[in-house]
Formats: structure tokens, sequence, C-alpha cells
């Protein structure tokens, strides 16, 4: 399984760092002359890319989906939590207070009331074939095969990511072929974002999971679907494989809950674009800055802005020459006390933000790792109190 760099910096937001360290590098992909087991050519289908200081993860990484799975239970036990193995969602019926699960489990029956479902039970049920493709293993020693299976490319979405108190994250809501788990991990992290932080207050907000969800699947399942074609088509591993597949791009700029006084005017949705460093937006994946200097230090070891960034609160970072320029903003309702007084010592942080020296800007990051505003500050239409 690989994982591009857009899901290796959230897994290290969520501070899940073992799919990093413990990921490998991606191996060259070897293809055949049709109908034959003689090599055609070894191509890498990632192309190299260095890190630098705004996109500290570059490299895509390889890890089976099993290695993923335990890493996954060890962070979910660090929350007190544990997956009950061998139960089986058989049905749930929903009210305006919550949700009744029927479970089944060693053949009894159980009825469970919580106030959400999420359903990740993957496509299998679903399944629809549109294109089967024959992919096989080889030992490299030995030029031998150890592993064939058909591939089943199966390209699919739903029209709603939810429903009342019941949402679908993962293959359940789109079996996105060669970036499923990817997307889905991508749709878990936007629901915590939700659900931790804004849904549960506010349950209207939970539809934007939907909006923001379904433009990036459908045009993931666009550019994956047309990459795929050309595979086929062409025997070339390689054919319309670029940075666009590190999703570093997806960008969810058209959403009603981003706010951007900096720009003019609404522009095409282009949810799953290639990265545009020289472009930053509300909606866009936030970038890093490394060799932050902590006037007063809070948190000890963080010298990058990602160190400073937590899944479960909204970071306010306010762009300005001095803490006589911030004060105004600083006191604003929504505003929390001052956490923490930064120095940009290389000046990363002011050429990733896009922030020319003198000018105050403020940005809202979200607790996904998109930005969520933004504005001025105070002085324009009290931007922050509007969003
Ligand atoms: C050959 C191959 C290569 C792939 N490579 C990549 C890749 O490189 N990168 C990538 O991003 N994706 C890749 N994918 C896709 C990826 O594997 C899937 O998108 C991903 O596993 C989906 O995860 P999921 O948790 O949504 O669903 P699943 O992995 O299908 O998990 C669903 C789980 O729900 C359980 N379940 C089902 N029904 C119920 C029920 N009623 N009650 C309780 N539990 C239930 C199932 O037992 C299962 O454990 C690949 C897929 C294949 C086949």
């Amino acid at each position: 399984m690989l994982y591009v760099p857009r899901s290796l910096g959230l897994y290290n937001f969520l501070d899940i760092s073992e799919v990093n360290s413990l990921g490998k590098s991606a191996l060259l992909v070897r293809s055949y002359k049709p109908g034959t087991l003689e090599p055609l050519q070894d191509l890498s289908i990632v192309p190299h890319v260095e890190p630098t200081p705004a996109i500290p993860f570059q490299v895509s990484k390889l890890m089976g989906q099993q290695l993923l799975d335990v890493i996954l239970r060890r962070h979910l036990e660090k929350f007190s939590c544990s997956v009950e193995m061998g139960t089986e969602l058989r049905s749930f019926e929903q009210s305006d207070e919550g949700v009744t699960a029927i479970l089944a489990k060693n053949g009894i029956s159980e009825s469970f009331d919580t106030k959400w479902i999420i359903g990740a039970d993957g496509a299998k049920k679903r399944r629809a074939c549109l294109r089967d493709h024959r992919v096989a293993n080889t030992n490299r020693d030995h030029n031998k095969m150890v592993w064939m299976g058909d591939f089943r490319a199966n390209m699919r979405m739903v029209n709603k990511f939810g429903e009342g108190r019941v949402f679908v994250a993962g293959d359940a809501a789109h079996p996105t072929g060669g970036q499923g788990l990817d997307s889905g991990v991508q749709d878990a992290d936007e629901n915590l974002r939700l659900f931790r932080n804004l849904g549960i207050a506010n349950k209207s907000l939970l539809e934007t999971y939907s909006a923001e969800r379904l433009p990036v699947i459908s045009e993931t399942l666009e550019v994956t679907t047309s990459i795929l074609d050309r595979t086929i088509t062409s025997g070339d591993i390689s054919a319309g494989r670029s940075h666009i597949l590190y999703m570093l791009g997806i960008k969810c700029r058209f959403s009603t809950i981003v706010l951007d006084e900096f720009v003019a005017s609404a522009k095409p949705i282009d949810a799953y674009g290639v990265l545009d460093e020289g472009n930053l937006e509300a909606g866009d994946g936030v970038p890093d800055a490394s060799n932050i200097l902590q006037v007063v230090r809070v948190e000890p070891d963080a010298t990058t802005l990602f160190g400073l960034y937590r899944p479960w609160y909204h970071a306010i970072l306010v762009f300005a020459l001095s803490l006589a320029d911030a004060a105004p903003i600083l006191v604003t309702p929504v505003a929390s006390p001052v956490g923490l007084i930064l120095v940009d010592r290389e000046g990363y942080a002011y050429s990733a933000y896009l922030v020319e020296v003198g000018q105050t800007k403020v940005f809202v990051i979200r607790p996904d790792g998109v930005i969520g505003a933004i504005v001025h500050g105070v002085k324009k239409i009290r931007g922050l109190d509007v969003y």
C-alpha cells in the first residue's frame, strides 16, 4: 500500500509518527511484455521530490495495511478506545435524539444506543466491477511469480456523505481505486474535525462534511480513472503519473465555511488540483515552516509550525511586525489569550504563507490542517468574528 505525502502529513498531524518512521521507500515497479513473463521495464511510479521547510512530506511511503492496522489500534488505546472485533452491524434506526444499532457477536444480538454512526464498512457488499486488471507479485531474486490476483477497479461514490446522524467514510462512501485508503483517511480526518470541534455543538456544520468531500472525491475518481485507463491501454505503469497524485493540491476553497478576505472573486472548484505554492488561499492545506523560535517556550520541542498545530483546536496565526500591531486582533472576542510569540528566524513562515514584511495577516488553521480563514484582522470587516 502506497501512502502519498498528503496522508503522511495527516498522520503526522494526528501524532501517529510511526507511519512515517516505519514506512519504506517505494519500490520500483516492473512491467512485463503483454502475455509474457519477459520484463519490459523497471520504473518508479512516484517522482522524487526533496522536502522543503513548507512541505516536509514530499516522499510517498510503502507499508502493508496489516501494520497500519496495528499502529492505529495502538494509537486508539492511548485514548482508552479499542476495536471490538467479530462484531457485526446488522441494522440501525435513527431519530432526532440518536441512533439505535443492532449488533451481532458470536451469534448473539444486542442493541446499542449512540448519538452518531460513521459507516466505514468498506465496499465489498456493493461491488460493481467496472474494470478487471491482473496484478502479479514476483520474487525479485528468482523472478518467480509468488502471487497473482485480479485487481478490480471499483469506482463509484455516494451522492452524500451523511444523513441525519449517520455518516459514511472510506470505501463505504467511495471505492476510489488506487487512492482509496488515502481518501478514506482524509474523510476520517475531516470527520474528526467536525465531531470533536464543531459539529456536535452545531449540527448544521456536519453537513459541510458532504459539501467539502464530494467535489474532492469526484475529482479524485476522474484523475485516478484516467490514469488507470492510460496505464491499461499503454501498458506503461508510469503513464500519466505526476505530482498531482501526492494529493497536496487538494483544497476546499469553494466551501461555504471558509473565508478569504484577500480573494476578490469566486473561482472554479478545482478540488483535486496541483499544489501551487505561489497561491495560498483559505481552503488550502496549511504549509509548515521550520526554524521557528518561541520567545517564551510553551511547547518545548516545537520549532516548526506543524509542531504547534493540533487536531483538537483551531490555531490562529497572526503575522504582525510587533505585538503592538497584533494587539487589536488579539482582543477580538474569538481569539483566545495569546499562547505563543514566535520569531520566523529564516523567513520560512512569511514565505510559505505569502505574507509581505510589514503586512498584518491572520490565518485560522482548522483542526484538520486546512486553512479556514485568511483575514486582515479587525480593521476591515472583522473577519475573525465572521469566521
Ligand atoms: C490491490 C489493491 C491495492 C491497493 N493499493 C492502494 C494504495 O496503494 N493506496 C490507497 O490509498 N489505496 C489502495 N487500495 C485501496 C484500499 O485498500 C481501500 O481503499 C481501503 O482498504 C478501504 O478502507 P476501508 O476501511 O474504507 O474499507 P475496508 O478496508 O474494506 O474495511 C472495512 C471493514 O469493515 C468491516 N465490515 C464490513 N461490514 C461490516 C458490518 N456490517 N459490521 C461490522 N464490520 C463490517 C470489514 O470486515 C472490514 O474490516 C488498494 C486496494 C487493492 C485491492
